[in-house]
């Protein structure tokens, strides 16, 4: 048996992957943690998940002033710090301030992920009175996240190390039918290469990659009437939505130590859609 012992260069010397049981690579432990849109949905699953896996620190951001999550997760985790921030993300200066507020509270922040995003609900594009919709679709899903990006990047930069998550979407990828939604396509395809622009640029400090999700059973789709839904979920190999559980294990390898040479991923949890 051969065992893998090159010396392949400059690796920092507390490196967690050279010693650490495999499993270990997976858990948060004492890592502090910010999620955007986590007062339901995916945002609100992923937050349970980190606690789960070891956060000790984690701020929800979201605008829905909806805190009955919150209040969930503190009585599930009496012993971790629980937080959370209104705040619209389309707005620069109310994310910079909370960030900054976080940054104050938790000293360190490991890993961010921007996953606050609404749905393009209004057809086709080319029937739109004006521009109002496509440009708030815009400003929350491609500007929100480059907003948190931004004010980020700069701490982990400051601290040497974090790891950025970004929602994207299958979207980011095709162009879903009967249901049209070109703004929506649009902002995450634009979330996806500004993934893989961070990860490039802030190789040396940090980590940044993307889920994409496919139909995902949340709030979000809720205008969609079903016999659409059952079409989408026909074009899906697995033949059904996806629950938002079943995304967990994305978020926490990218948020671990088990994916530290992980970054300008993008990794797809849709059923199989995107591979038809
Ligand atoms: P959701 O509507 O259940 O939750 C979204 C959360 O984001 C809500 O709590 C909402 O209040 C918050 N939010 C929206 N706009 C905001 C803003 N401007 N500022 C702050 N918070 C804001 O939706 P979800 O399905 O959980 O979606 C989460 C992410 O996953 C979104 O980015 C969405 O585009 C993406 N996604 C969802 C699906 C799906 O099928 N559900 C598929 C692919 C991608």
């Amino acid at each position: 048996v051969s065992v893998c012992n090159k010396d392949i260069g400059s690796l920092p010397a507390a490196f967690p992957f050279l010693s650490a049981n495999i499993l270990e690579l997976f858990l948060l432990t004492g890592k502090h943690a910010v999620v955007t849109g986590g007062a339901r949905g995916i945002g609100y699953v992923i937050s349970e998940a980190y606690l789960q896996a070891g956060v000790s620190k984690l701020a929800i951001i979201d605008y829905s002033r909806n805190d009955e999550g919150i209040s969930k997760l503190r009585a599930e985790f009496p012993k971790a710090t629980i937080s959370y921030y209104d705040c619209d993300v389309r707005s620069a200066e109310q994310v910079q301030k909370v960030i900054e507020t976080i940054h104050e509270e938790f000293k360190t922040i490991e890993i961010f992920v921007a996953n606050a995003g609404i749905a393009w609900t209004s057809g086709a594009l080319i029937e739109q009175p004006d521009d109002a919709e496509w440009n708030n679709v815009i400003n929350v899903d491609l500007n929100g996240v480059y907003h948190c990006a931004k004010n980020i990047g700069k701490i982990f930069k400051q601290q040497g190390k974090g790891s950025l998550i970004m929602t994207a979407s299958m979207s980011a990828h095709i162009v879903n039918v009967p249901q049209l939604q070109a703004a929506y396509n649009v902002a995450k395809a634009g979330v996806l290469h500004l993934g893989k622009s961070l990860a490039v640029e802030w190789a040396p400090f940090a980590r940044v990659n993307t889920i994409s999700p496919g139909y995902i059973a949340t709030e979000l789709s809720d205008f969609v009437p079903d016999d659409i839904k059952n079409i989408w979920y026909s074009l899906t190999p697995k033949g059904r939505q996806g629950h938002p559980r079943e995304l967990c294990g994305a978020y926490v390898y990218f948020a671990s130590d088990a994916s530290t040479y992980t970054t300008g991923s993008d990794l797809r949890v849709d059923g199989g859609y995107c591979s038809v």
